[in-house]
C-alpha cells in the first residue's frame, strides 16, 4: 500500500504497524510518551501510554548557520515557536569539512543547504592531504560554542542532540567524482582516510558530549551503496558510540531504497527515515518493536498539503506506530517554507489525547 495515500486518505490496514502488536495487551505496555529522562528508553518509553506521542522536528538555517549568533538564535526561535521534545542542532552539512580545506556556498537551495565547492581529493594522492591534515579545528570550535550556549539556554530536561555526519558522508564529499573510481584502485588509501576522519569524528563527539549535549543525530547519506556495509557502518557505529552509554542518538537514513538490515543495525539508537521511501526497512522495523523508530510525513507533504491534511495524517501515523516504540516527526528535514500553520497542525495532532 501506498503510504502517502494511506496517511492522507485514511484508507486501510496500516501496512508499517506491529503484526505482533495487534493483539493489544498480551505484549506489556504501550509505548510512546512525553520525554521524561535522557535516556532513549526515557524519550520513547515514558508516562502518557500513548495520549501524547513525543516529538523532533528541525530545518535547515540557511546563513543564519554561519555564525555562532546565528545559529543559536535560529534554533531557539524555531524551538520557541514549535516546541519539540528533543532539540537538534542543524549546522550546516560542511562544518565537519571546513577545517580540512573543504569549501563551500550558499547558493539558495530550496531546503536550506549549502553547496560544496571542488572536491578535496581528485588524484590517489590527494587522500595523504586527509590522512595527515592536523586541522586548527577553528571552524569546528566555533560549533563547540553554540552547543555550548544552547546547552545554557536550553532546560535540561530537553534533549539536546548534536548532528554529526558519519565518515562515509565525510570522505565522499571530499572524492565526489572520484570515490568509485578510488575505493576499487586505491581502496588502502580511502580506508586510511576513512579511519582518520572516524577517529577525528569520535573526538568531535566527545567534546560535545563533555559541553552537555545530549547525543548525536548521525546523518547517513550513502546507505544504499553496495559499500556501505564494509566501509560505512562499523565507523558509523564507532560515532554512535563515543556520545556515551546513556545518549539520546538518532541515526537518519537519508534517501530511498535502504536494505531491511539497516532496522536492526543501530539498535540502542533512534532509527529516523521517510517512511514511504524506506518500506524494506520499515517491514523489518515492524517486525522489531522494542526497537526505536522516528519519522513521519514526507517534508513536501508537510509543506504542499493543507493544515487539516497534516493534522489526518500526523494522527493517522501515530495510529499506525502507537504500540511500539516511536518519536514523531518528519521524513527528513523540513521545507523553509513550510506553512507555519501546517506544524501546528503536526503538533496538535501529537500532541491530542
Ligand atoms: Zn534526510
Amino acid at each position: 500500500m501506498n503510504y502517502r495515500k494511506f496517511s492522507l486518505l485514511r484508507t486501510g490496514p496500516c501496512r508499517y504497524a506491529c503484526p505482533d502488536l495487534r493483539h493489544s495487551g498480551r505484549h506489556g505496555p504501550r509505548h510512546g510518551g512525553i520525554i521524561s529522562s535522557m535516556t532513549a528508553a526515557g524519550v520513547v518509553s515514558s508516562l502518557s501510554g500513548g495520549l501524547r506521542a513525543p516529538v523532533a522536528l528541525w530545518r535547515h538555517h540557511p546563513v543564519a548557520d554561519q555564525s555562532v549568533d546565528g545559529l543559536v538564535d535560529a534554533t531557539l526561535a524555531f524551538q520557541q515557536r514549535f516546541p519539540a521534545d528533543i532539540v537538534k542542532i542543524t549546522p550546516a552539512s560542511s562544518f565537519q569539512l571546513r577545517d580540512l580545506g573543504q569549501t563551500d556556498a550558499w547558493t539558495g537551495d530550496r531546503l536550506g543547504r549549502r553547496d560544496f565547492g571542488p572536491a578535496l581529493v581528485s588524484a590517489p594522492e590527494d587522500w595523504m592531504k586527509v590522512i595527515e591534515c592536523s586541522p586548527s579545528e577553528s571552524h569546528l570550535s566555533l560549533h563547540f560554542q553554540a552547543a555550548r550556549r544552547l546547552r545554557s539556554q536550553i532546560p535540561r530536561e530537553t534533549p539536546l542532540v548534536q548532528t554529526i555526519f558519519d565518515p562515509m558522508f565525510q570522505a565522499c564529499t571530499l572524492a565526489r567524482g572520484v570515490w568509485e573510481d578510488h575505493i576499487h584502485t586505491v581502496p588502502h588509501l580511502v580506508r586510511a582516510a576513512l579511519d582518520v576522519l572516524t577517529d577525528r569524528t569520535v573526538r568531535m563527539i566527545e567534546t560535545f558530549r563533555d559541553i552537555g549535549v545530549d547525543g548525536v543525530f548521525l546523518a547517513v547519506q550513502h546507505g544504499t551503496r553496495p559499500e556501505y556495509g564494509a566501509l560505512g557502518l562499523g565507523r558509523a557505529l564507532a560515532c554512535v558510540r563515543a556520545a556515551g552509554p546513556d545518549a539520546v542518538n538518532l541515526v537518519h537514513l537519508h534517501g530511498a531504497g535502504h536494505p531491511e538490515w539497516f532496522a536492526t543495525s543501530f539498535a540502542g539508537s533512534i532509527l529516523h527515515t521517510s517512511f514511504e521511501d524506506n518500506p524494506a526497512v520499515l517491514d523489518e522495523a515492524a517486525r522489531h518493536p522494542d526497537l526505536w523508530l522516528a519519522g513521519g510525513l514526507a517534508p513536501s507533504l508537510l509543506a504542499q498539503s493543507t493544515a487539516a491534511e497534516v493534522f489526518a495524517a500526523t494522527k493517522a501515523i501515530r495510529s499506525c506506530m502507537a504500540n511500539r516504540r516511536f518519536l514523531l516527526g518528519a521524513g527528513c528535514v523540513i521545507w523553509p517554507e513550510t506553512p507555519a500553520a501546517n506544524i501546528d497542525a503536526f503538533l496538535g495532532a501529537a500532541r491530542e489525547g
